[in-house]
């Protein structure tokens, strides 16, 4: 573990922005500071039991929270809540947020889930563990102080090692109407428990044999207090620990004491968890008893887990989504992933505003899969610079272009990337041209219009964005009656932005590329994953409501300033939405690659 110099002010990054709104969380944190409940804590600059803390300084950390996740997938946006929640609150007052890899369980671990879970964090814009370049932690470095803190319970007469099968101890254990029954094991002494504990880390037993318990109350109304598992024999080499350990600590026993080593104060999780806290409080009280742990122990607060619509946030289940080829990988845009969401064009701020936006409640519920896209769509408005594409292609011709302006002319246009730029930011501006021939919407031309419609028809007249007033004159077909190309006459001295040049009314100005320097970009027009709007609730297989079209390639012809763009760049394509330079495939000007973000109003659902 690496020495940290804890300071709130190390998370400069995580500058809070707006005042937030209160929560149950923010009361219990108030309260606490109020009351100096954990103002005594000491901290070492690591991780340790009580003496380790004892020798160290006051804490400069006024909170410690943590997020924990097991590094055993990718984070998807439920995780993105739960980041949000705890780096916020830390940074907020004046607290330190750890990462913790909850590496307990010895099969499922990899490094690559390790380095993306990194990645997430930091792209959100959390640093952790006090520092801008700390390591993370990790619950295996804990395994040491694990297996003490059992010996130590077995010989306070708070753990047995139980034989039974473990189809006998399910028989055993009861249900809410049934009190348990107490295992034959139960009432062996400490040393003798302390002997066979020792020969299962010895590896004298095989796995699942023999289990370490907690003893605690068989009677217990709550199933969770009777005397739940704490170790487990199982041979499997470590990604930390490698083979030093055949024996490892059940999850409900490493995460407690994971917390109090780490000297955190509010344990945040999920309300799922919110039957567990009397174990967690029951464990802590013992170890702390004991002089292992430093008082005053961590507590666990239990706040609802996010639901959204549309979106399944199960790392088993979005795991198969990937290894079953239903979407390209973790980063398929379709995802909920954090991956997946940046490779949307989600940026980390429209996540911060959604999580601030729901709020934290201790009820579940689901939210509309809208609020996210709206958090998109309003952080986009004034940062992302606007383009012209074109999206289903028809040619027009302006007849009277080359009398007009000479054949072959090519007239330079500007257009500001941003229309309303924040202030003290000066806009940058685009460049393309007009000629002879450009593109526009087949749908921008109506042989015979409907009632109401303002753009392309014979006699009408519309402004071609940023550059000319035309007036349409008709189309050619070809021999099924499809149209190839639509004609019209450049009204003259009407160029945007030159004096006099709005002196022609029209009612319409539609969008456009030239033909002359429109460049064929490859778009991504993506829908919701699913069509249910709960895809996997009440046990339901998901795979049955995916949605055949969730994508759509399409070729669109965009200007020059799009097709210019960085990987990653986020634009307005005008009447459009808002599209991402894809950051994996997408090459400037060489292979433009677009992912739709999300439309410019909201149509979920409709
Ligand atoms: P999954 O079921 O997707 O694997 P998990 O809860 O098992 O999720 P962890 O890696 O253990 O995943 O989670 C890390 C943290 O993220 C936990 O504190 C957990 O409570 C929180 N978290 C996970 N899913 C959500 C969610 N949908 N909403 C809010 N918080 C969540
Ligand atoms: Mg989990």
């Amino acid at each position: 573990m690496s020495a940290n110099t804890p300071s709130s002010a190390a998370n400069a990054a995580n500058t809070p922005e707006t005042p937030k709104i209160s929560n149950f969380l923010r009361q219990i944190i108030e309260s606490d500071l109020d009351k100096g409940t954990y103002a005594q804590r000491r901290w070492a600059g690591t991780p340790g039991d009580a003496a380790h803390h004892a020798a160290g300084q006051p804490d400069p950390a006024k909170i410690r929270t943590r997020f924990p996740p097991e590094p055993n997938g990718y984070l998807h946006i439920g995780h993105a809540k739960s980041i949000c929640i705890n780096f916020g609150l830390a940074r907020d007052y004046g607290g330190v947020c750890h990462l913790r890899f909850d590496d307990t369980n010895p099969e499922k671990e990899d490094t690559e889930y390790v380095n993306s879970i990194i990645d997430a964090v930091k792209w959100l814009g959390f640093d952790w563990n006090g520092s801008a370049d700390a390591a993370p932690y990790q619950a295996s470095d804990y395994f040491g102080f694990m297996y003490r803190a059992a010996e130590y319970l077995i010989e306070a007469g708070y753990a047995y090692v139980d034989e039974q099968t473990a189809e006998q101890m399910r028989v055993n254990r009861g249900d809410f109407s049934k009190p348990g029954v107490d295992s034959p094991f139960r009432a062996r002494t400490p040393a003798e428990n302390l002997a066979r504990f020792r020969e299962m880390r010895d590896g004298k037993h095989e796995d699942g044999s023999m289990v370490l318990r907690a003893k605690i109350d068989m009677a217990s109304p709550n199933i969770n207090m009777r005397d739940p598992a704490i170790y487990r024999i199982r041979r499997a080499t470590h990604h930390n620990t490698g083979d030093t350990w055949c024996i490892y600590p059940m999850y409900t026993y490493a995460h407690p004491i994971e917390d109090a080593l780490e000297q955190i104060t509010h344990s945040l999780c999920t309300l799922e968890f919110e039957d567990q806290r009397p174990f967690y409080d029951w464990l802590l009280e013992r170890l702390s008893e004991g002089g292992l742990l430093a008082a005053p122990a961590p507590r666990q607060y239990e706040f609802a887990r996010l639901n959204l619509t549309y979106v399944i946030t199960s790392k088993r289940k979005l795991a198969q989504l990937v290894y079953d080829h239903k979407v390209s990988g973790w980063d398929d845009p379709r995802m909920p992933t954090i991956v997946g969401l940046r490779r949307r064009g989600y940026t980390p701020e429209s996540l911060q505003m959604f999580a601030d936006r729901i709020g934290v409640t201790k009820s579940d519920s689901w939210i509309d899969y809208s609020t996210l896209e709206g958090c998109l769509r309003e952080d986009l408005e004034a940062k992302a610079h606007r383009g012209m594409a074109v999206i289903n292609p028809v040619k027009l011709v302006l007849t009277n272009w080359d009398d007009l302006m000479g054949a072959g002319h090519l007239e330079p246009c500007t257009q500001p990337a941003l229309p309303h730029p924040p202030e003290g930011v000066e806009s940058p501006t685009r460049h393309f041209t007009i000629g002879k021939e450009v593109w526009i919407e087949r749908e921008d031309f109506e042989e015979v219009p409907p009632k109401g419609y303002k753009r392309l028809f014979p006699g009408n007249k519309v402004r071609l964005k940023g550059g000319y007033v035309i007036e349409c004159t008709g189309c050619t077909k070809d021999a099924n009656g499809t149209i190839t190309e639509v004609l019209a006459t450049v009204v003259p001295d009407t160029k945007s932005g030159t004096p006099g040049s709005d002196l022609v009314k029209v009612k319409a100005a539609i969008t456009w590329v030239g033909v002359a320097n429109g460049v064929n970009a490859e778009v991504r027009m993506y829908d919701r994953l699913f069509l249910d709007a709960q895809p996997d609730a009440g046990g339901k297989d998901f795979i049955e409501s995916l949605n055949p079209n969730s994508l759509k390639v399409v070729t669109a012809i965009v200007e020059p300033s799009l097709a210019n763009a960085a990987p990653d760049q986020k634009f307005q394509f005008e009447r459009h939405g808002y599209f991402v330079a894809d950051r994996v495939d997408h090459v400037p000007l060489a292979k433009p690659v677009f992912n739709l973000a999300v439309g410019l109003k909201d149509s979920w659902g409709k």
